[in-house]
């Protein structure tokens, strides 16, 4: 059995053309690289998203996590009424699309799929393709699958890998439809994302406090936080609200939700100035994220951003008081 290592990954996911609903580039690579994966079990919902499970003995992480990235990026596709006709589905705005189009950045199709035509290019710092977003995501939980299956780590948690995500999140609302992983399990959505209020690139993965639609879960993200803080991986806790991710749209439908982005360069393939340009994310954000979900994944974590708050509350409270004592005539 051939081991796959994050840049096998990243370069096998990368290279896969893919738009709103036609991911199945990107689904059958991710098939075959997970297809000898030990403890790894995964299968196709009725809308062709894939749900994979990774149960190794009886351990369990708490809460039981469901870490979700989306296989589509904005693109062109073929018209589904006249064949050859093409639209360009996912939020780019349609002066630069034509702009890019003018240039020549539009690649030949692939059946009925057209991508702007970027190639992968992976190093040491940086990872540049034409859809960083969400396929580095995608690469991130494989890599997650693979490196605990490697150290044989006793644990359960599971994964989404959803389609027509820039369309609005279409196969997350599916997936949370029917929501097969119990309730109380916590989606983790995995995203890249530009990096804004006071997030930087290289400055580690963001805890996403929410997005531009809704905040996320208290509990979840403080497991989160702890979790890097006893690990050591520096984050970097924001809001980001330039976009939106897959954690709205679960928790909108009742499931307990979180988020953490990889810092992303040229977000929907937009440099400063509205050009046409490939994605980047840089290697060591990338490589910290996997190090933060197989911590996560494997630790057990019950209630302790409610329960630390209210022993710090009660400690102060103790520590306080004389002068709460002394005080107290005042509020009669
Ligand atoms: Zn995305």
């Amino acid at each position: 059995m051939a081991v796959p290592n994050l840049t096998n990954i990243l370069k096998r996911i990368l290279k896969q053309p893919t738009a709103p609903f036609h991911e199945y580039h990107v689904r059958n690579e991710i098939l075959a690289l997970l297809k000898d994966c030990p403890h790894v079990k995964i299968k196709q919902d009725k809308f062709g998203n894939l749900l994979a499970t990774y149960k190794n003995g009886k351990n369990k992480s708490e809460p039981t996590w469901v870490l979700g990235a989306h296989m589509d990026h904005p693109g062109f596709v073929r018209n589904p009424e006249a064949k050859n006709d093409w639209t360009f589905l996912g939020g780019v705005a349609k002066p630069e699309v034509e702009a890019g189009i003018k240039k020549g950045l539009r690649g030949k199709p692939v059946g009925d799929i057209a991508t702007w035509k970027f190639p992968v290019k992976i190093d040491f710092e940086k990872i540049e393709a034409n859809a960083c977003d969400d396929l580095v995501g995608c690469a991130i939980i494989i890599a997650t699958f693979w490196e605990l299956a490697t150290l044989n780590l006793s644990t359960t948690f599971h994964a989404t890998f959803t389609r027509a995500e820039e369309v609005g999140f279409l196969g997350a609302w599916q997936v949370a439809q029917k929501w097969p992983f119990g309730k109380d399990a916590v989606f983790l959505s995995i995203e890249t994302s530009r990096p804004v209020n006071g997030a930087v690139m290289g400055g580690g993965p963001i805890v996403r406090v929410g997005d531009r639609l809704s905040i996320f879960d208290n509990e979840g993200t403080a497991i989160l936080m702890t979790t890097a803080k006893e690990q050591g991986i520096r984050v970097q806790r924001c809001l980001l609200d330039a976009g939106a991710c897959e954690a709205t749209a679960m928790q909108a439908a009742g499931i307990r939700s979180a988020g953490v982005s990889v810092p992303l360069g040229h977000y929907h393939n937009l440099d400063e100035k509205k050009n046409i340009v490939p994605e980047y994310v840089m290697m060591s954000d990338t490589r910290a994220l996997i190090d933060l979900l197989k911590a996560l994944v494997a630790t057990k974590h019950e209630g302790i951003g409610e329960r630390s708050i209210r022993e710090r509350v009660e400690m102060r409270m103790e520590e306080y008081a004389p002068f709460i004592k002394a005080s107290k005539k005042h509020f009669k």
